[in-house]
C-alpha cells in the first residue's frame, strides 16, 4: 500500500550518520496476491549500528499481534524488510543467513532491503530466495 512504501523510504540512510533500520512486514494474502498494510518501525530494544540492525524490540511481535486480532486474523506477518547504506542494496551473506534460520515458513515470505536509490524486493518460498523486482 502506499503509505507503506513512504515509512519504507523514510528511512533510507541518506546520511552519513543514519542508522540501519528495520521491522516486519504486516498484511494479507488474496488467492496469488500479498497486500502489505502496514510495517512495524525502529523502537525501544533494537540495536542499530551504521551497518547492522537487531529487531530485539517486543513492540514488533506485538503489531503482528494487534493487527491479526483487529483483522479476524486476516493480517499477518508476511516478512521482514532493513535498510542498508547503499545506493542500489543486495542482499549480505548475514542477510542469506538470517533469512534461512528466522524465515522459515511454508507459504511465500516478502523480503525488502531499502537502499539509497532503491529497494530490493525478494520473495522466499521454501529454502530459495528469489529477488523479485528492484525499482
Ligand atoms: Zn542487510
Amino acid at each position: 500500500m502506499p503509505g507503506v512504501v513512504e515509512r519504507l523510504l523514510s528511512y533510507r540512510q541518506l546520511s552519513p550518520a543514519s542508522l540501519e533500520a528495520a521491522g516486519v512486514l504486516i498484511g494479507e494474502r488474496r488467492e496469488n496476491h500479498v497486500v502489505i498494510h502496514a510495517i512495524s518501525e525502529p523502537g525501544p530494544g533494537d540495536v542499530r549500528t551504521r551497518f547492522t540492525v537487531v529487531r530485539k524490540g517486543p513492540h514488533h511481535q506485538a503489531m503482528i499481534n494487534e493487527l491479526y486480532l483487529k483483522s479476524g486474523g486476516t493480517m499477518n506477518y508476511l516478512g521482514e524488510w532493513h535498510t542498508h547504506p547503499e545506493r542500489f542494496p543486495v542482499p549480505s551473506n548475514t542477510d542469506k543467513s538470517g533469512w534461512q534460520k528466522e524465515i522459515v515458513f511454508t507459504e511465500p515470505m516478502v523480503l525488502i532491503i531499502v537502499g539509497q536509490s532503491a529497494m530490493w524486493c525478494g520473495k522466499k518460498v521454501g529454502r530459495a530466495t528469489k529477488a523479485l523486482q528492484a525499482y
